[in-house]
């Protein structure tokens, strides 16, 4: 049958996001959410929200929401948008940045959305390798990207875990004659962040989102920040109302609990400092992460082997199938007793 879409489109194998599956006694780590619920001001927004005002369309452009993110940077609310989640963010920076005629740079590996978003476009993709084995930036990045009108910094890389020297961001950053888009997705989990730049270079955008720290995953919100004039050409193109009433309420009030982000942040980092130690004790290969996963590889390298086996025991972690991927599976940090299972399971399965 004849196709009446775009032959780009048609070309596209499409995202295929990590699964949800419904089995029960489940634990689930193969999509980095956090394992504790959001802020306890969440429950609290949506006790006191008027369901009478769902009538009316939200702020179109989330300004308590920016204000509040720009009050916490020092920055202003021109500085800042917010997106349906940060793959709504991505969405609009490809479509904005990129197309047959400007390339966009990506670590290889790296987030797999990215190259989706570039082919929608019919943008060539430049990738720049990480080394074999240690995931580390050894290539010159301004080199390697040389050409591409976007560069895409994931910083902490996923699914690696790691993140390229903070002193090579900036220096890229300042050289770079594109835009530099530092994706800063699990940044919270980070010793550092690069969160400066956004404000330091004009070409610079820092993204976030409330998926990973703040636990709203289900919600849907991230947010950039940048030059006024690269912020204002998102505007321009994003869905009016592009973040609903209930989002926009529920992120303020996570927002304005940091301690609460906080201190799952550090129980999660401890937790994730122990899984490391506990797979180094079984032989696994453990890639240094500054995220709320780790990206690790079993003794033998047959990970789909010990996907499958863990699986089996319900308990979901993510793996990514491929020459450079192939031999690792990425695991989400859950709480104390999921790790627990899940190392229970691995010690049998890698006995
Ligand atoms: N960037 C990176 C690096 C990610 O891993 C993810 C989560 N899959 C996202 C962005 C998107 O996050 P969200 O759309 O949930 O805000």
């Amino acid at each position: 049958m004849k196709s009446h879409f775009r032959p780009a489109i048609d070309a596209i194998a499409g995202y295929t996001p990590g699964e949800q599956p419904k089995i029960d006694n489940l634990i689930k780590l193969n999509t980095n959410e956090n394992p504790y619920p959001p802020s306890p001001a969440v429950a609290e927004a949506l006790n006191k929200l008027d369901v009478g005002r769902l009538r009316r369309y939200p702020d179109p452009t989330a300004d308590a929401l920016r204000d509040a993110i720009a009050k916490h940077w020092g920055v202003r609310r021109e500085n800042v948008i917010c997106g349906n989640g940060s793959d709504d963010l991505l969405t609009m920076i490809f479509r904005a940045l990129t197309s047959p005629g400007r390339p966009v740079a990506v670590l290889d590996p790296s987030y797999s959305l990215y190259p989706v978003l570039a082919a929608m476009q019919e943008a060539p993709v430049i990738r720049i390798p990480l080394s074999r084995g240690s995931f580390e930036l050894e290539t010159d990045l301004a080199e390697a990207a040389r050409g591409a009108n976007l560069a895409m910094l994931t910083r902490p890389n996923a699914p690696t875990g790691n993140s390229i020297p903070r002193e090579k961001i900036g220096k890229f950053c300042r050289d770079f004659d594109g835009v530099a888009v530092i994706d800063e997705a699990y940044a919270d989990f980070a010793d550092d962040d690069c969160i400066e730049f956004a404000t330091k270079f004009d070409n610079v955008l820092v993204m976030r989102t409330f998926s990973k720290s703040y636990s709203l995953a289900g919600v849907r919100l991230g947010y950039a920040v940048g030059a006024p004039a690269l912020i204002d050409g998102l505007m321009k193109l994003k869905d009016s109302y592009n973040l609903d009433m209930l989002t926009q309420t529920v992120g303020l009030a996570a927002f304005e609990d940091q301690a609460t982000l906080k201190k799952h942040v550090a129980m999660i980092r401890a937790t994730r400092a122990r899984l490391g130690a506990e797979l180094a004790k079984l032989k696994f290969k453990v890639i240094p992460s500054q995220t709320n996963f780790l990206f690790v590889s079993p003794p033998d390298g047959d990970a789909a082997r010990v996907f499958a086996e863990l699986r089996k025991d319900a308990v979901i972690v993510r793996y990514f199938p491929g020459e450079v991927t192939g031999s690792y599976l990425r695991i989400t940090v859950g709480t104390e007793e999921e790790t627990d299972r899940l190392l229970d399971c691995l010690r049998r399965i890698c006995r």
